[in-house]
């Protein structure tokens, strides 16, 4: 490995070392998804809240059995109001509340009822009753800070009763694609050298996947003034700042100058990685700033691999590790230098996992992303992984 290149496991170290979580912010339930909590959440109340019965059919005074008179009803929603006898029966649908002195409930398939009156067998004392508590008891810590809302955490916060939570503030992101060569997709036809800015709608869009707002995107000028002028502005109002291209050591690439410019210090720049070898990372104060090689693939792979981490820490968040292992259908040439990131289809299989490259695997070709599942991880060496090997995966959000 050349000396001056980082490794993959130490620049996501690196980035997780310098950044501190933005203070939390409270946040509507149904604004919530995709959010990382920010407090502990415990159960105000037993869930669910009262005995109830389990199924549709008739709650019993005792399990005998027998031929019993039906003496009223409990509804969802609509408790009965009196007790039950032993020797009597009430009807009772799902839900609702079984009645004081309930023994037991008997599903309506086996129960007869004629007459105001049913005839049950004899059952297990407690049977097809759901205990108040039996879910989650008053008092028990149900989520954790850190945790991320999922649709399972929004029903469980708001069957606990819980209209808003703490998050960590969703990070402002500026997303900035540099490159005279960029027009936008609803602009008219390609003059000559010109090419479609693709990254600004990935990166944006791993962004907002990540739980970040993004506040501005800019298509930035191969051009110093310009460069430095757009990036003051994106520091200014944004938490991370995204700059895609550019940061190569082209007689066009300003980005590297005009950080410095800025005073936003250089943490690293080229990593041990193909895709990715250019990427960038520096702070200014609790500013944070990637600079990601403009080629598509590689775009959004050093945005995985060392932005999402970033955006999650920003936000309270855990590693959030997707690693896995999975074995390869092919064999693949390692590098000598640097760690390679393919882009693989996932196929469960009877002995587990097995990955293959989506397609070539060229840093431009944005198209080896569609149907990835996970990207692979080949470390760096020489000859090749042969095909049947165990690799490490990294599944996609
Ligand atoms: P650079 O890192 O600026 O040298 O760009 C490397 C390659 O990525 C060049 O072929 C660029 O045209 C391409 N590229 C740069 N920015 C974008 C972008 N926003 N969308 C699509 N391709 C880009
Ligand atoms: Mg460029």
């Amino acid at each position: 490995m050349a000396a001056d290149l980082i490794d993959i496991a130490t620049a996501r170290e690196v980035v997780l070392a310098n950044i501190q979580p933005l203070p939390p912010e409270r946040v509507a339930l149904a604004d919530a998804l995709g959010r990382v909590l920010a407090e502990d959440v415990e159960s105000a109340e037993d869930m669910p809240p009262f005995d109830s019965s389990a199924l549709d059919g008739y709650v019993v005074g005792d399990t005998s059995g027998g031929e019993l008179p039906v003496v009223g009803e409990s509804r969802a929603g609509a408790p009965a109001q009196a007790a039950l006898a032993p020797g009597q029966a009430m009807r009772i649908s799902t839900g609702a509340a079984v009645p004081e002195g309930a023994a037991a409930v008997v599903g309506v398939e086996r129960a007869e009822a004629a007459n105001g009156r049913v005839v049950v067998p004899p059952m297990e004392v407690g049977a097809n009753i759901r205990r108040a508590g039996e879910d989650v008891p008053a008092g028990e810590l149900v989520l954790r800070s850190g945790d991320d809302l999922g649709p399972a955490e929004l029903g469980a916060l708001a069957a606990l009763g819980r209209a808003d939570v703490l998050c960590g503030a969703a990070p402002r992101v500026a997303v900035l694609t540099t490159g005279d060569e960029l027009i936008e997709p609803g602009a008219g036809p390609l003059a000559p050298g010109q090419i479609r800015n693709s990254n600004a709608y990935a990166l944006a869009a791993q962004a907002q996947r990540a739980g970040a707002r993004v506040i501005a995107r800019e298509i930035v000028r191969d051009d110093r003034a310009h460069t430095v002028e757009t990036l003051a502005r994106a520091l200014d109002a944004a938490d991370v700042v995204i700059v895609s291209g550019g940061v190569s050591v082209g007689p066009h690439d300003h980005v590297k100058a005009a950080l410095a410019e800025l005073g936003v210090e250089e943490h690293f720049w080229r990593v041990a990685l193909k895709p990715g070898k250019p990427t960038w990372f520096g702070m200014r104060g609790q500013k944070v700033v990637f600079g990601l090689p403009g080629n598509p693939v590689s775009a959004i792979v050093t945005f995985h691999l060392f932005a999402r981490p970033a955006l999650r820490r920003l936000q309270g968040g855990g590693a959030h590790d997707t690693r896995s292992q999975a074995r390869i259908d092919v064999d693949y040439p390692r590098e000598p230098g640097r760690d390679q990131v393919l882009r693989v289809r996932l196929d469960a299989r009877p002995d587990g996992w097995h990955v293959a490259p989506t397609k070539p695997q060229g840093s431009h070709v944005l198209t080896s992303m569609l149907g990835a599942g996970a990207f692979a991880i080949i470390p760096r060496g020489e000859g090749q992984v042969e095909a049947g090997s165990p690799v490490d995966i990294e599944l996609l959000p």
